[in-house]
């Protein structure tokens, strides 16, 4: 999409650090970090958020959610004493301010339940 922020980090048409690239999904550095490990993974694809999924995106978000397990994998936080969130916010109330799908990988740092 023309006007997308993220559409724009995945072609490289804005400057992103880009952590993953593989099979349509892309992941890169969420630029104000919540959390030590902070990625953002997106679909290539431009689809607004998770409310726009159909059945038929069952390989994209298996895709999605296995780059993160790889990502966090490799960065450690998969060990039985730590741990990772992997979230998606849909529309104001969940604070969704970029309206390409993406979920948040944190890690490095507990997080309390439920969120504020
Ligand atoms: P959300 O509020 O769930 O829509 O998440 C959007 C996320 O995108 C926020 O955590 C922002 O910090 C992040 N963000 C905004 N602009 C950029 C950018 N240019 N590069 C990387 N992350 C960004
Ligand atoms: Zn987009």
């Amino acid at each position: 999409m023309e006007d997308c922020l993220f559409c724009k980090i995945a072609d490289g048409r804005i400057p992103g650090k880009i952590v993953y690239d593989k099979n349509g999904v892309v992941a890169f550095e969420d630029i104000h970090p919540a959390a030590p490990h902070h990625i953002l993974f997106i679909p290539r694809r431009h689809i607004a958020s998770m409310a726009e999924l159909t059945p038929q995106d069952g390989e994209l978000l298996s895709k999605l959610f296995t780059a993160a397990a790889e990502v966090a994998r490799e960065r450690g936080l998969d060990d039985p004493e730590h741990g990772y969130r992997f979230v998606t916010n849909v529309g104001p109330h969940a604070g969704q301010s970029v309206f390409h799908l993406h979920f948040h990988l944190l890690g490095g740092r507990s997080f309390s339940w439920p969120p504020g």
